[in-house]
């Protein structure tokens, strides 16, 4: 099976509801794939116990080159634990040891945001950059800084966490996090529709419908709504402009539900950003949500770069 295609890693993205676990060659093309829904009714060990014997299913022999998996944060990289995640109901989630010793091969772990800036260097749209930022829009917001050839990753693995990144004082929002005025409060999923809530507060407009959680269904008729299209984007350019600021990227990856399926948000997004920026190359995502996974695997095959 694997001769003329190059080494196989085992890859997981641990996800609040489902867990995916997969074999991934070294080009970053999935061979195999499989879901399950991450066991959160038990204790925290049942989580690497279910990722190794799924691996162990789909790999049924295949020899493999190690294990990334990747998660949302807060991480401890170093000791290999999920720490207070906020979508998993534990405190704190044992992967690394267990996972070793169940299947008796080299696990790394890391944030999934960290893991799909190097699935994106490695396989994706960010090929051939040296300084790239990924960031990701959908329930939350979350980002991946590689810069001069490695994935920044901080003390435990926690670094480039551009979703609390300040981007407005006149709203004040709250984000998840419990400050004000963070880039998630307004711009993810679950921020817009409370920006959208308040913007109308505030400007004395009755609340428009939104269909779809997070997703904006205004049509262009809803001139009185515009204006909220305005914010937004001055919010997503704040965003963006402090991200090139700090790491001077050549190239953006935006991923996540909301941004791949309101595309529009990014060009308006960059209409706003600091004029005397120069700006980098700005794409979505072409792995099809499968960065996190793909980057997995990844940290196996290119350690030196995470
Ligand atoms: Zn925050």
């Amino acid at each position: 099976m694997q001769s003329g295609e190059g080494k196989i890693a085992g890859a997981a993205d641990v996800g609040g509801t489902n867990t995916r676990v997969g074999l991934v060659r070294e080009d970053g093309k999935i061979i195999r794939i499989e879901k399950f829904p991450t066991p959160v009714q038990g204790k925290p060990g049942d989580i690497p116990l279910a990722i190794a014997s799924t691996l162990l299913e789909i790999a049924d022999g295949i020899p493999l080159a190690g294990l990334g998996v990747a998660a949302a944060g807060p991480i401890n990289a170093r000791e290999g634990y999920l720490d207070h995640p906020p979508n998993i109901p534990f405190n704190i989630v044992p992967i690394t040891a267990p996972l070793k010793e169940a299947i008796r091969l080299p696990v790394t772990f890391r944030n999934d945001c960290r893991a799909a800036v190097l699935g994106e260097i490695c396989a994706g749209g960010a090929r051939g950059y040296d300084n790239v930022v990924y960031i990701t829009i959908s329930t939350g917001i979350g980002g991946g800084v590689f810069t001069n050839g490695r994935v920044i990753t901080g003390r435990g693995g926690n670094a480039g966490e551009i979703g609390h990144f300040p981007v407005d004082t006149t709203y004040n929002l709250p984000c998840t996090c419990g400050l004000y005025g963070h880039w998630e409060g307004y711009a993810s999923g679950r921020g817009i529709p409370i920006f959208f809530r308040e913007w109308c507060t505030v400007h004395d407009l009755p609340c428009a419908e939104m269909t779809t959680p997070g997703i904006l269904r205004l049509t262009a008729e809803d001139i009185r709504y515009s204006g909220f299209r305005d914010a937004l984007a001055k919010v997503n350019g704040r965003g963006l402009s402090t991200v090139i600021a700090a790491y001077d990227p050549e190239c953006i990856i935006l991923d996540g539900t909301v941004i791949q399926s309101n595309p529009d948000l990014l060009d308006q997004a960059l209409m706003c950003t600091d004029r005397y920026l120069d700006l980098p190359v700005c794409l979505l995502s072409p792995l099809n949500g499968d960065a996190p996974l793909i980057g997995a695997a990844m940290t196996v095959f290119h350690p030196e770069m995470i």
